[in-house]
């Protein structure tokens, strides 16, 4: 395998600790963009307690999604960027742009900034959220080709920034990308390890039921990766030749209800999971609190909906196989234990 020069967008984040981790591990050198560099300190020590040994492969670069400064020289020498930084806050914004405009303008600075540096390809984390919202329940399989209709039902900001950053990403590949080549990941809810003390995206999931923040269990069942595999996804896609202009989805089999994910933690957890809601709560009950609640809003078009999904495009041009999501659960759940972050009953 051919040592890459790798920088990844986002070093402070879940999915970008766990990509970093895997780059290193298997050889690569890894530049991070952070927002500032004052926090390169605390980001080392996060990566070393989640199992990086040796950082002298790993460097880090100020740069912000929203300034051109920092990312021309963020790019140089690098073969291979994984764009993984966007704003990641489901539910209601009081202010749309806050999410979409780093999360489009992001997109195409890094892009620009990656054709005119040279760059071989870039991976980018776009989002389930800009595969299947605004549908019609029609028991349709979502597939590596479907998109987000931006006016439909349930489609909130951060699933218009998603669907808008990587309309615009295959938008410039097409218009002005030159040699750049694009390959896009469309993970859906990605649980596992905790990186440091933050807990991001749907691992608020875990431990909103674990800290018994939630009252009961709505009827909503979540499509659910391990992070693990979603970052081996970013890896391989960096280099498999007949990933260049590719979308995959990033999914792994059947959504769980809420239901099988607090019987996975009460069962794996065991005394750490006294607080996890068994009883459920009527979809009446949540419709009419979304009447009250805007963060509750965007999860009513959802109730009952099993969405489906199919992983065969990753596994056959990625090699990708990833592990059961019980295992994300139980990983992301164990993690929060450990480190303190579930306080004692
Ligand atoms: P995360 O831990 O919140 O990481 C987000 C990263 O983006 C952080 O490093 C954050 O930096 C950075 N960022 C945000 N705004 C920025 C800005 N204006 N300039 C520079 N950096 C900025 O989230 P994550 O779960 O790892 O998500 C990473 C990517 O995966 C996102 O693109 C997300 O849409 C996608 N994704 C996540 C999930 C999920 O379930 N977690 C599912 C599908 C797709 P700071 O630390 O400075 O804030």
């Amino acid at each position: 395998m051919t040592r890459k020069h790798v920088l990844v967008t986002g070093g402070s984040g879940f999915i970008a600790g766990h990509c970093i981790l895997q780059l290193i591990e298997q050889g690569h050198r890894v530049r991070a963009t952070l927002r500032s560099l004052d926090r390169e300190g605390d980001v080392r020590a996060v990566l070393h307690d989640a199992g990086l040994q040796d950082d002298t492969a790993l460097g880090f670069v100020a740069a912000d999604l929203m300034r051109d400064d920092g990312w021309a020289g963020a790019m140089s020498g690098i073969d291979v960027v994984l764009h993984v930084a966007s704003p990641v806050q489901p539910g209601h914004v009081e202010d749309e742009n806050q999410l979409i405009a780093p999360a489009v303008d992001g997109t195409l600075r890094v892009l620009r900034t990656a054709r005119d540096a040279g760059v071989g390809r870039v991976v980018l984390t776009s989002a389930f959220h800009a595969v299947s919202w605004g549908y019609r329940r029609d028991g349709r399989v979502f597939n590596d080709d479907d998109w987000t209709i931006l006016d439909g039902p349930g489609v909130d900001a951060y699933g218009k920034s998603k669907t808008l950053a990587e309309r615009a990403a295959w938008d410039f590949i097409a218009s002005e990308g030159g040699t750049l080549e694009l390959t896009s990941l469309l993970p859906v809810a990605v649980m596992g390890p905790v990186m440091g003390r933050d807990i991001s995206g749907s691992n608020h999931i875990i431990q909103r039921l674990l800290t018994g923040a939630v009252p009961g269990l709505p009827n909503l069942y979540i499509p659910i990766v391990d992070v693990r595999d979603v970052a081996a996804a970013h890896v391989s896609a960096m280099t498999a030749p007949q990933a260049a202009g590719q979308r995959f989805l990033i999914s792994n089999g059947v959504p769980l209800s809420m239901k099988q994910i607090a019987d996975t933690l009460r069962e794996a957890l065991g005394a750490s999971a006294e607080r996890v809601p068994t009883r459920t709560i009527p979809d009446l009950v949540l419709r009419l609190s979304a009447v009250f609640n805007r963060q509750v809003r965007p999860y009513v078009a959802d109730l009952g909906y099993v969405k489906k999904t199919t992983n065969d495009k990753a596994r056959r041009l990625l090699g990708w196989t990833p592990r059961p999501p019980r295992e994300a659960i139980i990983a992301a759940g164990d993690s929060m234990v450990r480190k303190g972050l579930i306080p004692d009953g």
